[in-house]
């Protein structure tokens, strides 16, 4: 698969299978967070990064598997493509999963990106800052960008958008928690589903430090309505994590296989055998071209 990748678990979209439009790393952002690393391209200007019917025909070979989302998102901005839009509008009718784009909100001030990603169902933008200086600290963006139209432009998203707007804002110990309050009267000023905030988990591009749990809970005060994305501490119920062991040290299975005695949805078996292979209770072999899960003993 060139385009595609998963599904992974996301802490935010359940099981995600993922979309990625652009080439290497593509942003009009240099995000000191970012765990893509620094921004190899750094870019506004919208473009063809990949062959759209290659795209879809890599999503149509996959339409019949469980995922909680189709998420358009990946090595870059995805908002960048000059694709996104009929590739969205086309994937649509080839899977029955909802939809979800995953943007850095710098291009939504422009109403033919607004009018492309219209066809989701969920749009996953972010904003970090509040003033100029801010916005040039934590996102380094391609000097044309400007935080104020940032803003206006998820203003405008919502105003049009009929679907669900889950606003992330990542906050970074000593460059932006010190404009909480202002970022939390933008995100009422835009009014999306869910705000939910977020600090830095995964290696990022820099040598840049978390808020620690303490400080985030006191955090979500200042804002109307907003949640913690949750940690990574996704379990498997106790009686399930049994039966899957029980039938797998018995014999390696397929996922088809294990869906099919368990009796469960394909999505689920999905999931769970995921957690399980994190926390090293399972292992997978490859065979004829198909992978086995197995249990390690102990
Ligand atoms: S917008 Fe996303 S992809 Fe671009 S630099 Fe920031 S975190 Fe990385």
């Amino acid at each position: 698969m060139e385009y595609l990748f998963g599904p992974v678990l996301s802490r935010r979209l359940g099981l995600s299978l993922g979309v990625d439009l652009l080439q290497n790393k593509t942003c009009n952002l240099d995000c000191v967070y970012c765990e893509l690393g620094g921004t190899t391209c750094l870019t506004s200007c919208r473009n063809r990064f990949v062959s759209p019917e290659k795209v879809l025909r890599e999503i149509k070979s996959r339409a019949g598997e469980s995922f909680d989302f189709l998420t358009f998102a990946g090595s870059g901005e995805p908002t960048l493509s000059i694709d996104l839009g009929e590739i969205l509008a086309r994937a649509r009718k080839l899977v029955d999963s909802p939809i979800a784009v995953i943007t850095n909100s710098t291009l939504l001030d422009s109403p033919q990106v607004r009018r492309e990603i219209s066809s989701a169902d969920v749009i996953l933008p972010s904003l970090d800052a509040a003033t100029e200086p801010t916005f040039r600290a934590i996102n380094k963006p391609d000097p044309r960008l400007k935080i104020e139209s940032v803003i206006e432009g998820l203003r405008a998203l919502r105003r049009e958008f009929q679907g669900e707007i889950w606003l992330e804002v990542m906050l970074v110990k000593g460059i932006n928690e010190h404009e909480v309050e202002l970022i939390a009267r933008a995100a009422e000023s835009i009014e999306p589903d869910r705000v939910q905030l977020n600090t830095v988990v995964r290696p990022p591009a820099e040598p840049v430090e978390p808020l620690d749990e303490e400080m985030m809970e006191s955090l979500l005060e200042i804002f109307d309505h907003a949640e913690l994305i949750p940690d990574w501490d996704w379990r498997v119920p106790p009686k399930m994590q049994e039966r899957l062991e029980e039938l797998l040290s018995r014999e390696p299975c397929t996922l088809e296989d294990i869906a099919l005695q368990l009796d469960l949805e394909g999505s689920a078996i999905i999931k769970y055998v995921k957690i399980l292979e994190r926390d090293g209770r399972l292992g997978r072999k490859l065979q004829d071209g198909r992978y086995y899960f197995y249990a390690i003993e102990g």
